[in-house]
């Protein structure tokens, strides 16, 4: 029962009854607080399976407050939010909740849709009452860690590729390398499907074991087709924190003869947050190593300028939030204009991801951007598809 509770946050009563009456129709039961403070008090812990919707602009505690302690928190529920300011506070809000390690499900504009915010609930919390029913439904829909982990070691991972160009020139720069889990029932899951499972259950070390051998095996097969390809590769928090991981990668590409040069680690800003001296320690090697470093999801995270300027990232990717919104936002437009700036000024390739069309390649273009990704150019592909798409550019 305790799987369809589902709380309520929202400093409105009026709102708040509207929303109890849509959980309420679907099935689910609803407990409403208008105060974030009395809610922390009454409830100290969360069930799995439990959902929260929250007002992100309450008096007093704000929503942005909620989520940090919720974070703190050994079992957080996941989140369903909402906020009357425009959408891009609904999404500076997600990307925060989703760094802190929250599962955010949606979020709502005011004025709500309740229909719309039925449909999210009956996603995500179905309108079963039965536990053991939610709970097998939940199991099917999300796959759990042992799954996972025997998912990595029998083979049901697999890399996509999505091409690089050079905006100069238009030529290959390298293919960022993007894992998919080959699901036997559920079908191709992508990595918002169990990344963050991974990261929880400290699966991230032997993913990425998986991924740079796969990355290694399929440049090997590239270099023997003909063509020298730079694959780059994402690597999480807890593999920064491996303080094993740049020895395992020089040997492993030193026994498959694979210049250093042609692998680019890809880290997400929001993953440097963490301990700092040891990251620090680690990506120095590994780009002592000859390795390529990437500071991926640039402008997300919270990096500090000297922080940059300390860790020697070769590249600037810029979050594909900003590039793809800077055709019509201009305060997009004018952060993707000083990410490029930045970059330059501290000696790195800036690579924009998520160009999705010839307005923003020309922008782009204008602004001095070296690379580009997104789908405008192509999408992620399997690796046999890669050469395909080389010969026909
Ligand atoms: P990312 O590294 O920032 O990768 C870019 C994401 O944007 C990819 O999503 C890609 O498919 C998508 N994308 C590319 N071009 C466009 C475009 O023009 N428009 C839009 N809307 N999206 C575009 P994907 O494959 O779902 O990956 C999501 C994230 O999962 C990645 O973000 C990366 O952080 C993580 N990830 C993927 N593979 C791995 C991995 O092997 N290891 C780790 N640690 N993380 C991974
Ligand atoms: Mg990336
Ligand atoms: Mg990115």
């Amino acid at each position: 029962m305790s799987h369809n509770i589902i709380y309520l946050l929202d400093d409105e009563a009026g709102m708040l009854d509207l929303l109890a009456d849509v959980v309420e129709l679907a099935g689910l039961r609803a407990r409403g607080y208008t105060c974030a403070r009395r809610f922390f008090e009454e409830v100290t812990a969360f069930e799995s399976g439990t959902i929260l919707v929250l007002d992100l602009l309450m008096p007093g505690m704000d929503g942005i407050e909620v989520m940090r302690r919720l974070a703190e928190m050994d079992q957080a529920p996941a989140l369903i939010l909402i906020s009357g300011h425009d959408i891009g506070v609904l999404h500076a809000a997600e990307k925060l909740g989703r760094a802190q390690k929250l599962e955010i499900l949606d979020s709502l504009a005011k004025p709500v849709s309740l229909g719309l915010f039925r449909s999210i609930l009956e996603k995500y919390a179905g309108n079963d009452t039965s536990e053991d029913q939610s709970e097998s439904r939940a199991a099917i829909r999300k796959p759990g860690a042992a799954q996972l982990r025997q998912a990595i070691h029998d083979g049901q991972l697999v890399l996509h590729y999505q091409p690089q160009v050079e905006m100069k020139t238009g030529t290959l720069a390298g293919v960022e390398a993007l894992v998919r889990w080959q699901h036997p029932d559920q079908g191709l899951i992508y990595p918002g499907g169990f990344i963050p499972l991974a990261e929880q259950k400290g699966l991230m070390g032997e993913l990425s074991h998986w991924v740079v051998g796969e990355v290694v095996r399929q440049e090997q097969l590239w270099r023997e087709s003909g063509l020298l390809i730079s694959v780059s590769a994402n690597i999480s928090a807890e593999n920064i924190a491996s303080l094993t991981l740049p020895e395992y990668l020089s040997q492993l590409l030193a026994d498959n003869q694979l210049d250093p040069t042609r692998l680019t680690l890809e880290v997400t800003e929001s993953a440097l947050m963490g301990e700092l001296v040891t990251s620090l320690d680690i990506l120095t090697r590994l780009r002592l190593k000859g390795m390529g470093l990437s500071i991926d999801d640039f402008g997300t995270g919270y990096s500090s300028l000297s922080q940059l300027h300390r860790i020697p990232f070769t590249e600037l990717k810029i979050d594909l939030g900003f590039v793809s919104n800077m055709t019509a936002d201009t305060e997009a437009r004018a952060i993707v204009k000083t990410c490029i700036l930045l970059g330059h000024e501290l000696n790195m390739k800036v690579v924009a991801e998520g160009v999705e069309d010839q307005h923003t390649w020309d922008l782009l273009t204008g602004l001095g951007c070296d690379v580009a990704q997104g789908y405008f150019i192509a999408k992620p592909m399997p690796a046999a598809e890669v050469l395909k798409w080389i010969r026909s550019h």
